[in-house]
C-alpha cells in the first residue's frame, strides 16, 4: 500500500503490519529477527518520513487503557491510544494531559517518540517530562521497562528517539488537575519582529503563550503578528459538547495556494485580531486544536502535499536568525498560512529532544521543486545561528545539518547500537540523516 506522513511528501510503497495485541507484536519481532528493517507508526501525524520504511509496524490496535488512579492523576495506557481518546477518559475526572500538541489525533507512542511540545513548554516542559515510565519491545522481542530512574539511558534515548530504540508498548502518564476545560485567552497584535519577541518575553508568565506571524509582511512590518496567551478558566464548566466541522473531501488544486492568496489570508488574520479588546473564553478544542475542526485539511495543499519546516534558535542569536529567515521567505514569496513562533523553556535530558531555551518558528510550504533550494538556504541560516530542526516535521534534512544541530547524536547512537546492533528499527528519515544505514548497507 502507499503510505505517507501528514505532509503527504514523501509517499512510499510499504507493507503495513497491524498486530492485534502487544503479545502478537512481540511474537512478530521475535520470529522475524532475520528479516528487513522496520519502523513503528502511531497515528501518522508526523509530517515527513519519520514513520516510513518498506515495513511499518502500526500501534493502531494497541488502544486500551490498563489503569487509572484518580488521586495521583496517573493513567497507564497502550501506545496506540490517541490524545483524543485519552481526553474522553480524563476530562470527566477533571484531568488533562500536561502537554498537548496542535492536534489531538496523535498517539501516545508518537507523542513520546517525538517528545512533543505544546504552547506551555516554557512552564511545563515537554510530553516526556510527564511520563513516569514506559515499556519498550526491543529488536529481539525482549521487553524493558524504563523511566528516569530505571534503565535511565534507554529512557532518555527512547523519549524523543523517533522509534529507533524499539516499539513503545505502553506508558504511565501523569496528568494535570484543571479547573475547567475552557481557556481564558487574549490576543495582542504586534508591529514587527522585535515587538513580537518583546511581547513573548513580557507575557511569558502566562501558562500558554504562542505567536502567529504574518510571514509575508516585509520592511518595517517584517515579523508582525498576533501573540495569543491563555490560562485555564476557573469559572467555566468541566464539560464541553464537541461540534463536528467540515471535511476536505479531495486534494484541492495547489495553484489556489499562491503568493496572492497567502498574502490575503495573512492580512485578514492580522486584521481580525488587531483590535483593542481581545479577551475570549475558548473551548479546549478551539484553543489547542483549531486545525482538527477541518478534517483532512492537509489536502488543501494539493496532491503533491506540503512540507512543514520547524527550527529552534538559541536565545542570543534568535532575533537575528529569525529576521534572516523571514526576509528570505518574504523575498521568495513562498509564504505560509501558519507561521507559529514560540519561546521554549529549558531543555530536558532526552538525547534527541527538540526543545531548548530559545525561539522556535514553524512554517508550512506547499510542495514544489523550487522550494528545496530555499529550504537549503534556511538550513544554513539555522545552523550558522546555532540552531536545529524538529525531526517530527522533517522530510529532507541532510545528515550534516541534523548532526550539526544535535550534538548528543553520538550518545544516542551508542545506546541505539547497544539495544539494536542489527539496526532493525530504521526509518527513511533515520537512513537519510545518518542514524541508521540504508537498507542495502545493513550489517549482516
Ligand atoms: C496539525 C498538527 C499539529 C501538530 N502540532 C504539534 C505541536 O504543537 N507540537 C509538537 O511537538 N508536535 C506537533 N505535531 C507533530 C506530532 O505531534 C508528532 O509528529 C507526533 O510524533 C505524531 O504522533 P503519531 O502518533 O502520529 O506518530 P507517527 O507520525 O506515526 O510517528 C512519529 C514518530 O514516532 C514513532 N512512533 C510512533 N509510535 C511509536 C511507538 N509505539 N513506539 C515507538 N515509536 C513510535 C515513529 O517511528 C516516528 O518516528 C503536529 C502534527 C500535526 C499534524
Amino acid at each position: 500500500m502507499q503510505l505517507e506522513g501528514w505532509g503527504r511528501y514523501p509517499r512510499v510503497d510499504a507493507e503495513l503490519i497491524e498486530p492485534a495485541t502487544a503479545q502478537a507484536l512481540i511474537k512478530l519481532l521475535d520470529e522475524s529477527k532475520e528479516q528487513s528493517t522496520l519502523i513503528a507508526r502511531g497515528a501518522g501525524r508526523s509530517y515527513g518520513d519519520s514513520s516510513l520504511n518498506a515495513q511499518v509496524l502500526s500501534s493502531r490496535f494497541l488502544d486500551s487503557f490498563s489503569s487509572f488512579h484518580e488521586e495521583s492523576a496517573k493513567i497507564r495506557c497502550h501506545s496506540g491510544v490517541t490524545i483524543d481518546e485519552l481526553l474522553k477518559v480524563s476530562i470527566p475526572k477533571g484531568l488533562f494531559p500536561a502537554v498537548v500538541p496542535g492536534t489531538k489525533q496523535v498517539s501516545i507512542g508518537g507523542a513520546i517518540a517525538a517528545d512533543i511540545h505544546g504552547k506551555n513548554h516554557h512552564r511545563d516542559g515537554s510530553f516526556c517530562d510527564h511520563v513516569e515510565s514506559l515499556t519498550l519491545a526491543l529488536a529481539d522481542g525482549e521487553i524493558k521497562t524504563c523511566s528516569a530512574k530505571k534503565n535511565k539511558e534507554l529512557f532518555h534515548a527512547s523519549c524523543g528517539g523517533m522509534g529507533l530504540t524499539g516499539v513503545i508498548l505502553d506508558a504511565t502518564l501523569v496528568l494535570e488537575k484543571v479547573p475547567s476545560v475552557f481557556i481564558r485567552s487574549q490576543a495582542i497584535a504586534t508591529h514587527n519582529l522585535a515587538h513580537t519577541i518583546e511581547q513573548l518575553e513580557t507575557l511569558n508568565d502566562n501558562k500558554f503563550v504562542v505567536a502567529w506571524i504574518d510571514c509575508l509582511a516585509r520592511g518595517e512590518a517584517l515579523g508582525r503578528g498576533i501573540v495569543h496567551t491563555g490560562e485555564y478558566a476557573e469559572d467555566a464548566p468541566m464539560e464541553y459538547v464537541r461540534r463536528w466541522g467540515p471535511s476536505v473531501p479531495f486534494s484541492t488544486p495547489s495553484l489556489m495556494l499562491n503568493r496572492y492568496s497567502m498574502s490575503w489570508f495573512n492580512n485578514l488574520y492580522y486584521w481580525l485580531y488587531n483590535r483593542p479588546s481581545n479577551v475570549d473564553l475558548d473551548s479546549y478544542d478551539s484553543f489547542f486544536f483549531p486545525l482538527d475542526s477541518i478534517k483532512h485539511w492537509n489536502r488543501l495543499y494539493g496532491r503533491k502535499g506540503f512540507l512543514q519546516y520547524q527550527f529552534l534558535l538559541p536565545e542570543d542569536s534568535a532575533q537575528q536568525g529569525m529576521q534572516a529567515v523571514l526576509e528570505r521567505v518574504a523575498d521568495a514569496g513562498k509564504g505560509s498560512f501558519l507561521a507559529v513562533l514560540k519561546k521554549f523553556g529549558a531543555a530536558n535530558e532526552n538525547l534527541l529532544s527538540f526543545p531548548g531555551p530559545g525561539l522556535t518558528l514553524t512554517l508550512d510550504f506547499k510542495y514544489e521543486s523550487s522550494l528545496f533550494p530555499l529550504l537549503e538556504e534556511l538550513d544554513e541560516v539555522v545552523i550558522d545561528h546555532g540552531g536545529r530542526h524538529y525531526l517530527a516535521k522533517d522530510a529532507r534534512l541532510s545528515a550534516e545539518t541534523f548532526k550539526a544541530g544535535y550534538p548528543n547524536w553520538p550518545r544516542f547512537k551508542a545506546v541505539k547500537d547497544k539495544v539494536d546492533p542489527q539496526q532493525r528499527f530504521s526509518s527513511l528519515q533515520s537512513q537519510r540523516i545518518g542514524l541508521t544505514s540504508a537498507a542495502e548497507d545493513k550489517p549482516a
